[in-house]
């Protein structure tokens, strides 16, 4: 008997087959045919917005959100340290400075510190934000494993100092305020752009691909443009602006649209089975299973488990072999992005909870295809392996 539960794969339960195997007998395989503007309309329409660009990546989308924001070089944008580093690599492609704010216990960012950034670090004059002289233009927002920025905070913030919002929701498909300011609001449609991603570990997938959405629809279109190289003219190779090959393609857009389909069914999945290792880990001593924020609905991506430090001091290295060999696929939260090689000389403020949180978050299995007897075995062997590591 050898069980082999994965972290998170892809779902492809629905349509996917018959949709690709369409547009092959289209022969629109590329960035031309109907799949792409199908997708692009059920994207807008489930999240009560109005124009949507799908592109190749969720990365590609942050990159056009910063070029729209105005993000030039030598300017400066805010960013988090504890999220996946292709929600700051954009910045660089720029040639712009990152600044790392650090989180809340949300692990998305702290508006509190975002405030006090702006107001203690910075010179705001005649409308422009300046630190050190450099022009703050925006700030990168995660809505880290589908949990949603404390946006009402970030907002005011932004608002205050003119600063753009460029929304990653490439793991929040789905998620949403149920109360206060933004009641109805999805993730990635409060600020100025929001940007998706269906890479293969994400809540849907196209394989790869990615879309992007902002408050204003023309620059939605924009977007569209700079995304197919800036084409002027359908017809003579005609070009106003440096463009990129950016566009999702018909083959994906149809895996898109099936995945669609299912995104209702595969978000109550997600919040069921969060639901189930909830009471699994109720009241245990090594580690708790960390919430997401009242007064929203999460598409529940990940799940995390912070180990209890003052009791476990084995590596995250360590926990995550055991459980490999008990054939449960785990990871560790992403190592901070202020450390890695290419971001190690740039500024951070106050980073508190991000290395608090690195050093204790473990995500746990959440596939939209695990079953209730495969979440207690996984809750059982953690929970047996902490016990067991716990110095008492
Ligand atoms: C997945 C992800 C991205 C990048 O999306 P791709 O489609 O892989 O380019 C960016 N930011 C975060 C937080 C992600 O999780």
């Amino acid at each position: 008997m050898s069980r082999f539960i994965p972290l998170s794969i892809p779902n492809f339960e629905g349509n996917e087959k018959k949709y690709v195997d369409d547009a092959l007998e289209q022969g629109w395989v590329s960035t031309g045919g109907a799949y792409i503007a199908q997708l692009e309309q059920m994207l807008a329409q489930y999240l009560h917005t109005r124009n949507v660009a799908a592109c190749q990546s969720g990365t590609s989308a942050l990159h056009l959100s910063l070029i729209e924001a105005g993000v030039r070089p030598g300017d400066v944008v805010l960013v988090p340290p504890l999220t996946f580093i292709a929600a700051v690599n954009p910045v660089k492609y720029q040639f712009a400075h990152p600044v790392f704010i650090d989180c809340d216990d949300s692990f998305c960012m702290d508006p509190v510190k975002l405030a006090e950034f702006c107001e203690k670090e910075c010179e705001f004059a005649g409308g422009d934000l300046k630190y050190k002289k450099k022009s703050v233009k925006a700030v990168v927002v995660v809505h880290v494993f589908g949990n949603m920025a404390d946006m009402d905070g970030i907002m005011d913030v932004a608002e205050r100092y003119g600063l753009k919002v460029i929304e990653d929701a490439t793991e929040a498909l789905g998620t949403y305020y149920t109360e206060g300011r933004y009641a109805g609001k999805y993730a990635g449609t409060i600020g100025d752009f929001g940007a998706f991603s269906f890479n293969g570990n994400k809540i849907i997938t196209t394989g790869g691909g990615g879309a992007v959405t902002a408050k204003n629809e023309k620059v939605v279109d924009h977007m569209r443009y700079l995304s197919t190289q800036a084409k002027d003219d359908p017809h003579y190779y005609i070009h106003h602006e440096v463009g990129y090959n950016y566009r999702m393609t018909n083959l994906q857009a149809a895996l898109g649209v099936a995945q669609m389909e299912e995104l209702p069914e595969f978000v109550r999945r997600k919040q069921s089975n969060y639901e189930e290792y909830r009471s699994e880990f109720e009241g245990f001593r090594f580690a708790e299973l960390m919430p997401f924020r009242e007064g929203t609905s999460s598409n529940k991506w990940f799940y995390s488990l912070r180990i209890n430090r003052d009791k476990i001091t084995a590596s995250m290295r360590d926990i995550i072999t055991e459980l490999e060999r008990e054939g449960i696929q785990t990871r560790a939260i992403w190592g901070l992005i202020n450390e890695q090689k290419p971001y190690d000389e740039e500024i951070t403020y106050q980073l508190e909870k991000a290395p608090y949180y690195a050093a204790r978050i473990l995500n746990i299995p959440s596939g939209t295809q695990i079953t209730r007897d495969e979440i207690r075995f996984v809750a059982d062997k953690v929970k047996r392996l902490l016990e067991g590591l716990a110095n008492e």
